[in-house]
């Protein structure tokens, strides 16, 4: 425990900025957490040089309030929960896994995890499930927020990894922002691009997005597509630049594989089409094309605009085609840059978080990988299967057919983010046995689960967690779990133990886990065996690449100059991936792709006009477990609403802050309406923080279906066909209650 004064991190998003959390006073009685703790960014931080948002600056505020304390069972979801001992808890867990490992086979059991693991959580998890249970149904909420840019760079480099840094903010000619409002939901890193966008006029800054968003307004070029027209748009530059010969040859001779055949896609993208298509004009297209054409460095940075998509891995891959053909990766200021939502969700996949991953960056279709890992772990070989596991929602359609007959659910709510909201509360009532561990009561999941196991979180355990840049931060205990709460990673532990894998799981320490997560890092892409709790307590955060020999942890500042004269000067360190333009494929080139857009899974049609596109806003946090419990942030925010374009707004009958109703071929939501031009005609908007326990049927993914990208399994959560209509409710029901707690805890019928 360390008190008084502790250096951490934000627990919010993949920004990861530092914080420092003081203690301000030890008033006996003090029950206020923004009394007893301040919180302030930490200078520090290379990731976020002591800026902080509003999330971070109000984090303390929610951690002790609505805690779930103790371990608690029933026997069925129309039971009331009965306060029990963790010794009846694990006892009972432990029974039901036998049970239906031997009734079922190990394929029946399934773990879904969450990016707000920290790392040794994951590895714990990782190792429970792949390792010694023998099926890979481990799967996390990071599914549904980046699992294609995992998939795209594994295809395109032979290897995950987002390969630029945050300097690169602060060193480039041109940022292409495309599906990403950054604004809103990685604020630092736009505070940082913004600051020094507004200082260097000649720097280009170009947003891609349906909506006329914080981020767009801030654009030397705004491009508001039509949804699902992001690959006509990407392969529309890609004809121009080479229409205009603004191609590295000497970069795609040498460094890259398939060029011909991407070169036969984009000549079928000819501009006037593309910009028909696409819903903008040739002259903003052949601008963008040109910004990025005539600029030295280009960075493009995306996030769930682009990954949650049916076809998420083919926009990844198309854009980051752009690189390749114009040479624009591993030199300062250039690459493409995934912003994570979670922050650590970048830690999951260093240690397998995924159904189809193992630890380092390993795949369980590899046999070598999954020898390695059995080995590493003492288990027989075989032992790990050799196929995927279930996908989230996968797991969801398993409990559907009775295929999935154990659901442990831990630090998610996926009553509030799944797809299809109405058909994933009617799988999980289908659950024979669901455990939810989580820190929070109630949330919207807890309804649905025979065993509440209490977690501690953020501020209560220690553990590290890697941001968008691949910056490893140590997250240290500062204060004491409440109740009964135990560490996500000691749970797993201790049921792995009681199983009979007594010397899998002798960790008495975080730092212990750790130490063996990354020896099996050692010499893969993400090689972290340089970094250790000690090192990170002594020196601060560190990147990997960070072996643990030779390693320099900073860039030189006569190597950074010399870069940015020569952009084709090779940097060696831990900063940027393929400095030495060698990549992970078999012939260390990087592969060309070759996509022609497919479009939305469901496009809308006369029964259903509307595309419905769905986001985040900058002060809630995905679906308001801690930012719902924060007054500040709940009065930002009264209401879930709906953005709605005016002439569509007229042509409804619905009128500004009146109510409408939402409705798709899945489930019917209602929205406070915001009649604004930010919106195209023929989209709206709703923000996706809203689930039962803050307001009534305003749940944006009551609407979404489950199409997903066929690489990456991440579902088309950002677009659905709706049709709307004013509604009309009286006064009572205008006001959204805050906390329907009945909403979540009561029993359910079946
Ligand atoms: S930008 Fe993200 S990591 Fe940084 S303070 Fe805000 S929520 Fe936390």
């Amino acid at each position: 425990m360390t008190p008084l004064h502790t250096k951490t991190l934000c627990p919010y998003c993949g920004v990861g900025c530092g914080l420092e959390v003081l203690q301000t006073t030890s008033r006996p009685g003090s029950n206020s957490d923004a009394e007893r703790w301040q919180v302030r960014g930490d200078r520090a931080h290379p990731s976020s040089q002591g800026m902080v948002c509003v999330k971070g600056a109000t984090v303390v505020e929610s951690i002790n309030r609505d805690r779930l304390l103790y371990p608690m069972l029933r026997d069925s979801l129309n039971e009331p929960f009965q306060q029990v001992s963790w010794e009846t808890a694990l006892d009972r867990i432990v029974e039901q896994i036998k049970a239906v490992r031997h009734s079922h086979g190990p394929d029946a059991l399934c773990m879904y995890g969450s990016g707000q693991f920290v790392t040794e959580d994951y590895y714990t998890a990782q190792k429970l499930m792949k390792g010694c249970l023998g099926t890979n149904n481990f799967d996390a909420n990071s599914r549904l927020c980046m699992s294609s840019a995992v998939a795209g760079y594994t295809q395109s480099f032979g290897s995950d990894g987002p390969p630029c840094c945050y300097e690169d903010l602060e060193l480039t000619d041109c940022a292409v922002l495309i599906g990403t409002n950054t604004a809103e939901c990685h604020p630092i890193v736009f505070n940082r691009l913004r600051k020094y966008h507004k200082k260097h006029p000649h720097v280009k800054l170009i947003v891609v997005d349906p909506r006329r968003t914080d981020t767009a307004a801030a654009a030397d070029l705004h491009l508001a597509i039509r949804p699902g027209t992001d690959i006509d748009l990407l392969n529309g530059i890609a004809h121009l630049l080479v229409r205009w010969g603004y191609l590295d040859a000497d970069f795609i001779q040498q460094h890259t594989q398939d060029f011909d055949r991407y070169e036969d896609v984009i000549r079928y993208y000819p501009p006037e089409a593309v910009a028909a298509r696409c819903g903008i004009t040739q002259t903003d297209l052949e601008t963008a094309a040109r910004y990025w054409g005539e600029s030295q460095r280009v960075l493009s940075l995306w996030s769930m605009g682009i990954n949650q998509s049916s076809e998420g891995t083919a926009k990844v891959r198309t854009l980051i085609n752009l690189h390749l053909m114009t040479g624009m990766i591993g030199k300062p200021g250039a690459g493409p840059f995934s912003l994570t939502g979670q922050p650590n969700a970048m830690g999951g996949r260093e240690a397998g978080g995924l159904s189809g991953l193992l630890p380092g960056y390993r795949s369980v279709k590899n046999p070598q990988h999954r020898a390695e890992v059995e080995q590493a772990w003492g288990l027989p070989i075989g032992q790990i299967a050799a196929e995927p596991g279930r996908t989230a929602w996968e797991m969801i359609s398993g409990l559907e057919t009775g295929a999935v007959q154990f659901l442990w659910i831990a630090a998610t709510n996926p009553v509030v983010s799944m797809p299809d909201l109405e058909r994933t509360k009617a799988a999980l009532r289908r659950s024979p046995f669901t455990v939810y561990q989580e820190a929070y009561y109630p949330t919207e999941t807890t309804a649905y689960a025979h065993v509440l196991l209490p977690a501690t979180q953020w501020s209560e355990k220690t553990g590290t967690m890697t941001n968008s840049e691949r910056r490893v931060t140590l997250c240290p205990a500062f204060q004491l779990a409440p109740g009964e709460a135990r560490e996500d990673w000691a749970i797993f532990a201790e049921v792995g133990r009681r199983l009979g894998f007594t010397d899998q799981f002798a960790f008495s320490t975080a730092a212990d886990i750790h130490a063996e997560f990354v020896q099996l890092t050692r010499d893969r892409p993400c090689d972290m065996s340089g970094i250790s709790h000690d090192r990170l307590r002594r020196e601060g955060p560190l990147q990997w690449p960070c072996p643990d020999k030779n390693f320099e942890l900073e860039i030189r500042t006569d190597e950074l100059a010399d870069s940015i004269q020569n952009p084709k000067s090779k940097i060696q360190n831990s900063s940027r991936l393929y400095t030495d333009f060698r990549f992970h494929t078999p012939d260390q080139r990087a592969r060309f792709a070759a996509y022609h857009s497919r479009g939305l899974a469901e496009p809308p049609d006369e029964q259903y006009p509307y595309i419905l596109t769905t986001g985040r806003i900058y002060g809630h946090w995905h679906t308001q477990t801690r930012t719902g419990r924060i007054d500040k942030i709940r009065q930002m925010y009264p209401n879930p609403f709906i953005e709605i374009h005016p002439r569509d707004a007229a042509s409804l009958g619905i009128e500004d802050d009146a109510w409408v109703e939402v409705r798709s071929r899945r489930g019917t939501a209602r929205f406070v309406a915001r009649v604004t031009r930010a919106i195209a005609s023929g989209t709206v908007f709703v923000p996706m923080h809203w689930g039962g326990l803050w307001a009534d049927q305003s749940e944006a993914n009551a609407l979404t279906h489950p199409e997903a990208c066929p690489d990456s399994a991440q579902p088309e959560l950002k677009a659905c066909a709706v049709q709307l209509s004013p509604v009309h409710l009286d006064n009572a029901v205008r006001t959204i209650q805050p906390m329907r707690r009945e909403n979540c805890v009561s029993s359910l019928s079946t």
